[in-house]
């Protein structure tokens, strides 16, 4: 039995709990889908690696580690939870500051996939990883030497152009 019904599936440590898909109807408020479950699959083990790569998970950046297993999972390509606060904030000119992300467990959910997808389209993958392995504080801008302003703005533009669905 799942302590929470939403939670089926849980990393610890090397391991990665799962609740079984049959048990969904009863004993979670999780509707299987195939494609989904895998994504998540992918998502938590995306938090294991970060976690055993990592010089000092316990101070990473929230949105850099949720961002990371959203973009790589690419639950932010097809599922509505990842991309709608997006897709209509910048439809309607809302896109929060990166001080905000930083500082709010919500809007890094949300937008921290976009920080991570920015980074890897403009500085290549080998810098994520080097974030994922190196970075050991919450100041991921500042670990790319880059600044702060500048990267905000950039940042900013290029979500404007940003397409998300592949069609
Ligand atoms: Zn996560």
């Amino acid at each position: 039995m799942p302590t929470s019904k939403g939670r089926i599936a849980q990393p610890q440590r090397t391991d990665l709990i799962l609740l079984c898909p049959s048990a969904y109807e009863t004993d979670s408020i999780y509707k299987y889908d195939y494609k989904e479950y895998k994504r998540l699959l992918i998502h938590e083990m995306v938090h294991m690696f970060h976690e055993h790569l990592s010089v000092d998970m316990e101070n990473i950046a929230r949105w850099f580690s949720e961002g990371l297993a959203v973009y790589l999972s690419e639950q932010y390509k097809y599922e509505d939870e990842f991309n709608k606060p997006v897709i209509d904030g910048i439809a309607s000119n809302k896109i929060p500051k990166i001080s905000d992300i930083i500082d709010d467990v919500m809007l890094s959910y949300d937008w921290g996939w976009t920080l991570v997808k920015y980074i890897n389209d403009t500085y290549g993958f080998d810098t994520v990883l080097n974030i994922m392995r190196n970075c050991g504080s919450s100041d991921v801008i500042g670990f790319i030497k880059e600044d702060k302003v500048n990267f905000e703005e950039k940042w900013r533009l290029w979500l404007f152009n940003l397409s998300i669905k592949s069609k």
